[in-house]
């Protein structure tokens, strides 16, 4: 009794030690607000806790004329804060007062905001300079901020109808300063003409609906252009971020049509060196997910309220297991059969359950590799260097963790129950704690004895050089465990369980 009462101490202590050091579970922000006009001033909290010399003032409902506002803005270091035709609203003059600019430059011109906004901000600050930067229409308003923006060689052509492609280039043109023209889709309007002459390369962004071939053509005599499309606003979205970010870590993410959202937190993401994804209202693109698993990002900001990504595209990203690498090893097959009885081959419960973990774990955001899919052999160290190199490459990534699956046996049929191996050879603590945290869940799901977490060096233990543990999922050769491991409840049930105590490890 006391020498158990020890133990159990003395695991909660080493878990309350290693706590704070286990992988960093997905960290997911909101930057929320009742209105757009809130929500920009979410934003420009977050990016600017401080003063902020320059404010970039555009109407909420008028984003045309503020697509472009972006490269401007982050040369500015300036929030994009918005506001309606008729007032500021309050949230955002105070917001401008808590900033304390020099100076604040109005993007769009009095069709969008009015004069009169002009003395609401010189009452609560007298001195400020006021600036606006307008045009006779949106692409007017495009060449001009252009113009501000400045360069020579490199321009993003996007279309003056479709918002979502400006917002897409818009984190990635203010980073490095590219200039953000707009047009019309079969032609190139007058008023952008001219200014787009002063780039040599034109970068068009979106599909032929949105920028013509005729358009690309004419701009191919004398510039070097390039284009970036896909089948809707999301793919465009991904291809450019595939395209122009290597390796990203971190994503800002706003709804595909909410542009307000997005242009207040595209300097924001600039400043963070972030892509800025799109995501459907309801859940993220295909291609936004691949691009999730296969760069392992666990980090992310959200634009906008509820209204316009929705809480379960939240709580799928904010899953402990979004971003890891998983390395499920069914244990033994092909000539090796492992363990057998009452009916049961090891061989093929491993597979069947690692298979049902895979299926799990696919519809979460993790990337998860199988030592084996099929009845194959493999050898115990080539299963764990699978885990320690999981691109294959000479610069090898290994895997978060590592679980081997297994059933038990014995020559007497009365030894029954769950237990959960991990090893001192790498990374002890956590693998301590990932045997831990899957043992818990498994032998209270199954309804079988625990039979407790156990150290010892198996091969798959020992040579996988991250946290890994090994599950024996109950005895063959007990008719009991047997039975519930012949079951596809009990075989689901265990699949969850597995996959609850793996969350459990990540989380924080
Ligand atoms: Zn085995």
């Amino acid at each position: 009794m006391k020498n158990s009462l020890i133990k159990i101490m003395f695991v909660l202590i080493i878990i309350a030690l290693i706590r704070d050091d286990v992988a960093n579970a997905a960290s997911v922000n909101r930057l929320s607000g009742q209105d757009r006009y809130e929500v920009s001033v979410s934003i420009s909290k977050s990016g600017w806790s401080q003063n902020s010399v320059e404010v970039i003032l555009v109407n909420g409902y008028a984003i045309a004329d503020a697509l472009c506002a972006g490269p401007l803005a982050y040369d500015y270091k300036a929030p994009i804060l918005l506001t309606t035709y008729n007032d500021i609203p309050k949230a955002v003059l105070d917001e401008i007062e808590r900033l304390q600019p020099t100076r604040v430059t109005i993007v769009g011109g009095d069709a969008s905001v009015p004069h009169k906004q002009i003395s609401q901000i010189k009452e609560r600050l007298p001195n400020v300079v006021i600036e606006r930067i307008s045009g006779k229409n949106r692409y007017e308003v495009s060449a001009n901020i252009a113009q501000k923006v400045g360069g020579t060689e490199d321009v993003f052509l996007t279309s003056g109808t479709e918002f979502a492609d400006a917002l897409t280039v818009s984190s990635y043109a203010s980073l490095n300063k590219i200039p953000i023209i707009i047009t019309r889709s079969n032609f190139i309007p007058e008023e952008v003409s001219g200014t787009l002459n002063n780039y040599s390369k034109v970068k068009i962004v979106g599909g032929t609906a949105s920028v013509s071939e005729e358009i690309e053509q004419i701009l191919s005599s004398g510039k070097i252009v390039s284009r970036i499309s896909g089948k809707d606003r999301y793919e465009v979205n991904t291809n450019f971020i595939n395209n122009y970010y290597a390796n990203p870590n971190k994503l800002f993410i706003a709804y595909g049509y909410a542009p307000a959202d997005a242009l207040s937190g595209a300097v924001v993401s600039a400043i963070q060196k972030v892509p800025l994804a799109l995501t459907r209202k309801d859940r993220l693109p295909e291609e936004l997910k691949s691009i999730i698993i296969s760069n392992n990002i666990e980090q992310f900001t959200i634009l906008g309220g509820e209204g316009s990504v929705q809480n379960n595209v939240q709580t799928l990203i904010s899953n402990p297991v979004t971003g890891k690498v998983i390395v499920i090893d069914a244990g033994h097959g092909g000539l090796d059969n492992g363990a057998s009885g009452n009916g049961i081959v090891e061989k093929e419960l491993n597979l069947d359950i690692a298979l049902r973990l895979k299926t799990k774990i696919t519809n979460s955001l993790a990337l998860i590799k199988m030592t084996r899919e099929t009845d194959d052999y493999l050898q115990l160290i080539d299963r764990a260097n699978i885990a320690n190199c999981i691109n294959q490459s000479a610069e090898c990534k290994k895997a978060d963790i590592f679980v081997s699956i297994h059933g038990n046996s014995y020559t007497s049929s009365t030894a029954k129950g769950t237990e959960t191996y991990w090893s001192n050879d790498y990374e002890s603590l956590k693998s301590n704690l990932l045997a831990t945290s899957i043992q818990n869940r498994l032998y209270v799901s199954l309804g079988t004895v625990n039979r407790g977490v156990k150290e010892y060096d198996y091969s798959v233990l020992r040579n996988t050089t991250m946290p890994s543990a090994l599950v024996e999922l109950g005895f063959l050769s007990n008719p009991e465990d047997a039975a519930k491991l012949k079951n596809t409840y009990y075989r689901d049930k265990a699949t969850n369980a597995i996959y609850t105590g793996i969350v459990d490890y990540f989380k924080k």
